[in-house]
Formats: C-alpha cells, structure tokens, sequence
C-alpha cells in the first residue's frame, strides 16, 4: 500500500510543478527579450521604446533602448506613464484604447520648439489640427489654410501641455475610417490616462525626442 501512496505523491507533485510551470509563465514575459534580440540583428531599427503596459489599468512602464556599435541595446532610460482609459487593443475611432503591437513613427510635433529631434519636426501653429474625420484627410495632421477641409478633429496647439513634444505613432497610417486616429506619443496632462495615446512627462518627452530618429519601433504590449 505504501508503494501506491509514494507513487502517488510523486504524481501530484509533479502535476504541481508541470502545471505551474506551464500556467504560471506567461509566454509575454518572454516578448521584451524576444523583441530585443529580433530588433538586435535589423539595420533598419536604432532605437526601441517598449511601452509594457500593467493589465487592466491605464498605467505602462516605458523603457528606451538604444543600439550600441555592438548591436546590443543599451537601457537609456525607464519612466511611469498612462495609456488609454480603457486599457489596449484598439479597434475603432472613440473606444479609447491603445493599439496593440510594433509600431513605426511617422513625425514628430510640438507647440514647444524641437528639442532637438532628428525626427522630421512639425512646428504646430494655429492651423494645425488631427482629423478624425470620414475624408481624405483621416488620421492625418493637417493644416487647414493648406487644405480645403473645415476640420472638425484635433485642434492640436489647444492641448498644452500634451502636445507641447509629440510624435505620431503610425498605427491606422492608412488611414482606413474608422480604425483609430491621432495615436500619438505625448507629455502628460492632468488624467491618469489618455484616450488611446502614449503620455509621459514632459521632460521625459523631450529626452526620447532627443535621443531617437525614424529609425524606432514602439511596441505596445501587457507586461
Ligand atoms: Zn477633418
């Protein structure tokens, strides 16, 4: 009888650790590391912004790498910031998620001057807005004496201090109505969250702004 109690034990135990093996480790532990050594070995990636976001909040821990002549990334700074109120996954115009996945840039903007960006920087005067209108002009940045589109979107230069160091996230750069738009990487307003954006301090905003070019990924995932 002893023999069957051992073997017993023995097979609960090991379901035990197989189980929690398998269950307790999330494969998206994994993702940061893995997206470092894919980008590692890719000439066509600098810089990475990770944006690990804190599952059912609106919260991230966000990490700048930056290749060295090694090809490794080196961690060049980590900071609080919020994503969109209604967490990620982003699927349409107003659901005020965040997008999921690797992302390029588009440009960068400001109602402060260029921090000194070697990202294409857009001066934001009056006329500049976002639209988020069904046209031609959907999820593009335009300026309306340029166009001929009374837009209804984005009037950027009123969000201060969000807008004051940008840059556009290319999700949607189809710009494909009614898939998202204005995702942009941002400086923190009074929120704790955004309405599908990226917000870090301002400070912080300018730092990244400083150190990339269009040579970045953002990748957007759960922790
Ligand atoms: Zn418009």
């Amino acid at each position: 009888m002893n023999k069957y109690l051992d073997i017993t034990i023995i097979v609960l135990f090991a379901i035990f650790f197989l189980t929690n093996n398998v269950f307790a480790e999330p494969e998206t532990k994994n993702i940061w590391q893995n997206k470092l050594s894919e980008y590692s070995s890719n000439n066509d990636v600098h810089s990475l912004i990770f944006v690990k976001c804190i599952k059912n909040t609106s919260e991230a821990n966000i990490e700048l790498y930056k290749k060295s002549e090694n090809n490794n990334f080196e961690l060049l700074l980590k900071a609080q910031g919020f994503i969109g109120k209604n967490g990620l996954g982003k699927e349409k115009e107003g659901d005020l998620k965040s997008p999921i996945g690797d992302f390029g840039i588009i440009q960068a903007f400001g109602i402060k001057p260029n921090p000194d960006t070697k990202l294409e920087y857009l001066a934001i005067n009056e006329n500049h807005y976002c639209c988020d209108e069904n046209c031609q002009y959907y999820n593009k940045i335009i300026d309306v004496k340029q166009v001929n589109h009374k837009c209804k979107g984005e009037h950027i230069i009123k969000y201060i201090p969000q807008y004051n160091y940008a840059f556009f996230i290319d999700y949607n750069k189809e710009g494909v109505y009614p898939k998202g738009s204005a995702i942009f990487m941002h400086c923190k307003g009074k929120k704790p969250y955004t309405a599908g954006c990226v917000a870090v301090d301002e400070e912080i905003m300018a730092n990244i702004l400083k150190e990339i070019d269009s040579y970045t990924r953002v990748c957007i995932y759960n922790e």
